[in-house]
């Protein structure tokens, strides 16, 4: 920045629409949903500006409707990935050396498409390939992800203007470089705005990025990158591979000049790439930085003062939306004797009004499941439980994957804490809820924090203040996103920054300066004004 001071627009939260009958967006991301629906889209890989088509592709079918095809996608060979790298390497010469200014224009732009021309169609884009409801796609495509863009250009600002101190004889100052090399982006399929982040943060910040998204997003990816590429993002800044993970993950972690992961997805994805990292460690030419937000088993506890209806709305919500396949989802319940009676019969109550369905019928709560391997994998812990003494079924249950991958809204009720569900990720429309006796509340507390690995978000229902204290307290390494009287899920940039620690990640707080400053490589400037010119310092005398 050489010629002022300049201030960003403040960042605000993108207001999020109904699509209440008769609203104009409703019509508008309806008709978006099936012009989609009865065209086929041809994605290609998108390295250096350019489209390429590698000749090898998949199909891309709605898990809702999975013998319909959308569309197809190419796949990248190693040429492509390497070529990728080759080209970011050679975009970082002019890009590392942009004026800030220049690149926040870039996003903020960015957020203006999708927040009015892309909304219908990144919306629905995300409908048709993850089986959003419109409120999910909504909240998700839109809303999270033109915030994403918004905060994190102020975030940067921010960050830009922490200085150092200086003296009248010497002026400190920081430059926040982008990092050494290139950065590798590695999306999961559950949140259009995350695969969109993951790559944008980076790039704000300096960085070039090869990013893979993930199998089951290409379709809504696909609109990702033409928003960056409407929005003036040059080329070779972020490229895109569709394809093998495994194939394009060993080529991108093989180059020297790796700088950075930002990944999302399951812990035992990450934990293989740290591990792959940290072997390749003497090949590369700086320590990359790395940055993952990964698996969940997100609690909802309940003290005997809490309200039952507000819990049984926490657990509907907070299990169910987006079938349960948010990182947050509560996915484990603990709720006192004296409540029970109550929580279950709103709870069932709840559930028996869910309609599920395909998203472009609105009046549907629920959709499918991401895809087939999904499907089987809840479907086989459903078995199980309907086979285990230690459970009991006392909702849902049912699963039918014959046009699109539906799992009913199912809840289990066990008398083992330790029951294999109250510790393991499902990532589907399940909670497994145990019921505590009221004066065990200490006691449940420490299960809480014992019982997973993960450690996400977590929520406690209790109208006594020395109670939710007592939680707040007890729970304090539990979960990184902590809701008192809320549900576990549903947290907005710029609001609450998102991210847990043991295994769900490493908490660098997506959607705040936390993230943004693992992107960038301080260099500190001294500059002295009047240089010494003898070596000798007084006491010599
Ligand atoms: P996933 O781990 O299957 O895939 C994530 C990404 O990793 C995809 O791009 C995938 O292609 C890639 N991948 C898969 N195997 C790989 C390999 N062997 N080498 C390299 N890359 C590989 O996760 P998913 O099913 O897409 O997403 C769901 C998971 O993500 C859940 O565990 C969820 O909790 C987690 N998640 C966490 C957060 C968070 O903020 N903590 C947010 C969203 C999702």
């Amino acid at each position: 920045m050489g010629k002022g001071f300049f201030k960003v627009p403040v960042a605000k939260n993108e207001p999020i629409l109904s699509y209440a009958p008769g609203t104009k967006e409703r019509e508008n991301v309806l008709s978006a949903y099936k012009s989609m629906y009865d065209s086929k889209v041809e994605v290609p890989l998108y390295i250096n500006g350019e489209y390429i088509k590698s000749g090898v592709t998949q199909t891309m079918s709605p898990p809702h409707d999975h013998q319909h095809i959308v569309g197809t996608y190419h796949t990248a060979n190693q040429n492509h990935v390497e070529q990728s790298i080759s080209t970011a390497l050679e975009a970082r010469k002019t890009w590392a050396e942009l004026p800030w200014e220049q690149r926040a224009g870039i996003f903020l732009r960015a957020a203006e498409l999708i927040a009015g021309p892309y909304r219908a169609k990144i919306n629905a884009a995300t409908m048709m390939a993850q089986s959003k409801t419109v409120h999910q796609a909504e909240i998700d495509a839109a809303c999270e992800f033109i915030d994403f863009l918004r905060f994190n250009v102020q975030f940067m600002t921010e960050i830009y203007s922490d200085q150092p101190q200086s003296t009248s004889d010497a002026w400190n100052r920081i430059e926040y470089r982008p990092l050494e090399g290139f950065t590798y982006a590695v999306t999961p399929f559950n949140f259009t705005a995350i695969a969109g982040n993951l790559p944008a943060c980076m790039a704000l910040m300096g960085n070039v990025v090869v990013w893979k998204p993930s199998d089951s997003q290409v379709y809504s990816a696909k609109v990702i990158m033409d928003v960056f590429n409407e929005a003036g993002v040059p080329p070779g800044v972020i490229n895109v591979v569709f394809g093998d993970p495994v194939m394009i993950t060993n080529t991108v972690l093989s180059s020297p000049d790796f700088a950075g992961l930002h990944f999302t997805g399951s812990t035992f994805v990450f934990k293989e790439l740290w591990k792959q990292i940290g072997n390749n460690i003497h090949k590369y030419k700086t320590y990359p930085r790395i940055v993952g937000e990964t698996g969940g088993k997100d609690f909802i506890v309940a003290h005997k003062s809490a309200n039952p209806k507000q819990v049984a709305t926490g657990i509907v919500r907070g299990a169910f939306e987006f079938q349960g396949q948010k990182c947050s989802a509560a996915s484990r319940a603990y709720i006192p004797e004296s409540l029970w009676a109550d929580v279950k019969s709103f709870v069932l109550k709840d559930i028996d009004s869910i309609k599920m369905g395909a998203p472009e019928d609105l009046s549907n709560f629920m959709t499918a499941v991401i895809h087939e391997g999904s499907f089987d994998k809840i479907a086989k812990y459903i078995n199980a439980a309907k086979n285990n003494p230690d459970a009991k079924i006392i909702a849902g249950g049912g699963y039918d994957k014959s046009k699109g991958y539906f799992i009913e809204p199912t809840v289990i009720l066990t008398t083992n804490p330790h029951y294999e569900t109250m510790s393991t990720e499902l990532f589907g429309p399940v909670i497994t809820i145990y019921v505590y006796k009221d004066e065990d509340y200490a006691e449940t507390l420490k299960l809480v924090d014992e019982t997973s690995a993960y450690a996400l978000t977590g929520a406690i229902f209790s109208t006594d203040r020395y109670a939710a204290d007592q939680a707040t307290k007890a729970l304090v390494n539990a979960a990184g996103n902590f809701y008192i009287n809320d549900k576990p899920t549903g947290a907005v940039v710029g609001q609450q920054p998102f991210g847990g620690a043991r295994a769900s990640g490493t908490n660098d707080k997506a959607g705040s300066a936390l993230n943004l400053l693992r992107w960038v490589s301080p260099r500190m400037i001294k500059e002295t004004f009047v240089s010494p010119s003898d070596y000798k310092y007084p006491f010599l005398d």
